[in-house]
């Protein structure tokens, strides 16, 4: 029986292999940033969340280890027992303040916050509408609630109405839409002009996971609903990309919103309440990016982006459209997108093939990601060197 079981796990792992879909973790040998060191060589990153460049800025390094020092490495327990600190608390009115929300309630990461959200909020009365391609903590958290599920191909805002009338249609006491406030495989931005219309029209609640907008996207980087300027009731984000790097997630509501998943939101009531390190370099990440400086580095950013995106369509190369630091290279094989991230890696480029089921079949990529930290002359040797690759391996002419 065992035996049985082991030898079904390894033909799993052979079929995946086979299939060129293996994911091998490239082992780091430095801090986060522009310029990494893998396999004893420095060479340049452009596959990290790092959008303004503060993962490795000395300013949240020193914050966390300050945070650690005055509060230990951590509560050894969750919040409600004797797990609240002074700088949980902090954090949550930053995070509020900054996002313009009532309040806010923290999680050991998003995947929990998009885990613990919905089951205490909604029932088997209720309804929610889903974007087809919202990341799987999403997807996780709305099968883990009782609620009834309408699901809509991405940002198709005639499917969203037409599952809204028949979540209406059967009676749905609360509809709630769930969508990225980014789709982070495509880094195409949700159309929320049209969603709230949509909403408003049918009575709906807005639930945006706004984890690759936070901080840089729409005024003092507030995210994609300040981008289209408009009001939503649920935000999940994360601390672990943009406003600083380490990790941990957050849900901004109503005060009365977040009073009740205080209650009953699981992943808050069992598991451990973030590491002071954690909450420390998150602040002064949302101190940095709430500000001036703020607005320098989101300029830089985009500044960036669009740099490599005119060289790399100049150098011929099949680009997903948009404005966001996320810019898929599409190749559309698994295998061509493994090899061409082994060349650059060569030519001195960190960046990873994304295949099935990251991204459906026949839409391997390689998706790159810009980030304030980057120079012009950094990102001018990345489309050189992706123009060797891509010529050597024929994805171009
Ligand atoms: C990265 C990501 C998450 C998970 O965030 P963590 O804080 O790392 O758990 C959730 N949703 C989306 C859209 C993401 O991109």
């Amino acid at each position: 029986m065992t035996q049985a079981f082991h030898d079904r796990i390894r033909a799993e792992l052979a079929e995946i292999d086979s299939q060129g879909l293996t994911k091998p973790e490239r082992v780091i040998a430095s801090r986060q940033g522009p310029e990494i060191e893998v396999a004893g060589k420095r060479v340049l990153n452009f596959c990290a969340n790092n959008y303004l460049g503060l993962a490795g800025d000395d300013r949240v390094v020193q914050a966390g280890l300050a945070a650690q020092e005055r509060w230990g490495a951590g509560t050894a327990s969750v919040r409600f027992i004797c797990g609240t600190l002074e700088i949980h608390k902090e954090l949550e009115a930053a995070t509020a303040q900054y996002l313009g929300f009532e309040d806010c309630i923290l999680f050991a990461a998003a995947f929990d916050a998009n885990g613990g959200l919905f089951e205490p909020l909604l029932g088997a009365e209720d309804a929610i509408v889903s974007d087809s391609l919202n990341h799987a903590s999403i997807i996780d958290g709305v099968r883990l609630c009782k609620a009834k599920r309408y699901r809509f191909a991405n940002s198709d805002m005639d499917e969203l109405e037409s599952q809204l009338k028949a979540a209406r249609a059967d009676g749905a006491r609360t509809i709630v839409i769930a969508t990225d406030g980014v789709f982070s495989m495509d880094g195409y931005i949700a159309k929320l002009k049209d969603i709230r219309a949509l909403a408003d029209t049918y009575d709906a609640l807005i639930m945006v996971d706004d984890c690759h907008a936070t901080g840089f996207l729409g005024p003092q980087g507030r995210g994609s609903y300040a981008h289209h300027g408009v009001e939503i009731d649920f935000l999940t984000g994360t601390y672990g990309k943009a406003l600083g790097g380490a990790m941990g997630g957050f849900i901004c509501a109503t005060e009365e919103v977040v009073a009740l998943l205080k209650q009953r939101a699981r992943p808050y009531l069992f598991s451990n309440a973030l590491a002071p390190a954690v909450c420390g370099s998150s602040m002064e990440a949302i101190r940095i990016a709430g500000g001036g400086e703020g607005d320098a580095l989101r300029k830089q950013l985009f500044a960036n982006a669009g740099r490599y995106r005119a060289a790399m369509t100049q150098a011929g190369f099949e680009l997903l459209p948009g404005e966001h630091p996320i810019i898929p290279v599409m190749l559309h094989d698994a295998k061509l997108a493994q090899d061409f991230a082994a060349r650059a890696l060569e030519l001195g480029v960190y960046v990873i093939g994304f295949s099935f089921p990251v991204v459906p079949r026949g839409q391997a990529r390689i998706r790159t990601q810009m980030s304030a930290a980057h120079t012009f002359d950094q990102i001018d040797r990345v489309v050189d060197a992706f123009t060797t690759a891509g010529k050597e391996l024929g994805v171009i002419r």
